[in-house]
């Protein structure tokens, strides 16, 4: 199969769908693999590592769109883009088409097939090309809430492991799932007194089971929130409801019980929040203040470490790559069923349910 690699150009996002490695293995396996000049780059990945894998670098996004029957991206092609894909291509990456109707419209004209990460499903209806990015952005949320608690950036002025004869900070984890346990083993490494809150039950006794003393589970409820944000130093928002707003477990009015200085991470803002002063931010402006709180709301906060989720998000799409690269689309997704939910547009025909019923299309 042809494959090709377009540089993303969606603004601030450095990361690359193929790493030379990915390239090295579909190469091996007597696929075509084309790059775009400087597609790697951000990531840390030169032209030259690319042609050493076998891969050959093409000078255009226009150049790689034309050749390629098969486009791996990272991002959702913007308007610039639409015009560039042919009926027929294939293009694997992320699209969140429901979020956004004139993508959906433009993918539908295009005639391409639609195949995205985000809805890609194992049987148990995780969805593991999701899964590498919230393991990136629960470690980092624990990063950024220790940097944003020092005085300076107008935190509490407290570190997060104290120090021998000084209590360690209290970090509270809304939502066990991936991100929160990924902060909980950070927030915990660095010697934190932690707690996790979830509503699942089955959720806590694995959490307890396989988490260090300093790390305890409580139920989610607005009783024990109330109660615990009072002696918080950094309170991680990590709630998910599949499909679904995330709900609002942190209310305007509880901020007055919260302590000045305390960092609020809001990872959930992407599904609105858990907390509900949050509103996205940006990398170049992450943090606002409201009633002495700090909040930490990036919506895409694993786009500020590329070399890590270019290389955990290329871990987790290269085998699916590799098998529809191997025996196409089709062939590939009737023998490995993870794909078929993956399928969200075909020749114009929109196939997943969500996706048509979000701008009331045809299904
Ligand atoms: P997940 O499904 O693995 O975990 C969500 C957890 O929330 C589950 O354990 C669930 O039981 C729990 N939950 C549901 N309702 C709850 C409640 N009322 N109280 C407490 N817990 C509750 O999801 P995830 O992969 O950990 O993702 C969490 C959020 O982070 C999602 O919104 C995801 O989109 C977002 N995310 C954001 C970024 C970013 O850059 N900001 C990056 C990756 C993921």
């Amino acid at each position: 199969m042809i494959i090709g690699v377009p540089k993303e150009i969606k603004n601030n996002e450095n990361r690359v769908a193929l790493t030379p490695a990915g390239a090295t293995e579909l190469v091996k396996r007597g696929h075509q693999v084309f790059i775009q000049h400087t597609a790697g780059e951000g990531s840390g990945f030169t032209d030259d590592a690319y042609t050493a894998a076998g891969a050959a670098i093409l000078p255009t996004i226009e150049d790689v769109y034309a050749i390629a029957e098969m486009i791996i991206k990272v991002k959702e092609p913007i308007e610039p883009e639409y015009k560039l894909i042919k009926e027929g291509q294939l293009l694997f990456t992320y699209f969140h088409f429901a979020s956004y109707e004139p993508l959906t419209k433009a993918m539908v004209e295009s005639k391409s097939v639609c195949l995205a990460y985000e809805t890609v499903e194992k049987a148990d209806r995780s969805l593991p090309l999701l899964v590498p990015m919230s393991e990136v952005a629960g470690r980092m949320a624990v990063q950024k809430g220790a940097n944003y608690l020092e005085k300076p950036l107008k935190g509490r002025g407290i570190l997060l492991g104290g120090v021998p004869g000084v209590l360690p900070a209290k970090v509270l984890i809304l939502g066990g799932g991936i991100v929160g346990t990924q902060a909980a083993w950070m927030a915990a490494g660095l010697g934190a007194d932690v707690v996790i809150m979830d509503v699942s039950l089955q959720r806590m006794r694995y959490l307890a089971d396989v988490m260090p003393a300093n790390v305890r589970t409580m139920m989610s409820n607005e009783y024990n929130v109330r109660n615990l944000i009072k002696s918080a130093d950094l309170i991680i928002g990590a709630v998910l409801i599949p499909g679904a707003k995330a709900p609002h477990l942190i209310t305007r009015d509880m901020l007055a019980d919260m302590r000045p200085g305390v960092v609020l991470v809001d990872v959930a803002v992407d599904q609105g929040g858990c907390i509900e002063t949050c509103k996205p931010t940006t990398h170049e402006n992450p943090t606002y203040i409201i009633d002495d709180v700090v909040h930490y709301c990036v919506a895409n906060m694993p786009g500020a470490v590329p070399y890590t989720s270019t290389l955990a998000l290329t871990n987790a799409t290269l085998p699916y790559a590799i098998q529809i690269a191997e025996r196409g689309w089709k062939k590939a997704a009737q023998l490995n069923p993870e794909l078929v939910p993956g399928l969200n547009i075909i020749h114009g025909d929109i196939v997943y349910k969500a996706v048509a019923e979000a701008f009331d299309m045809d299904y």
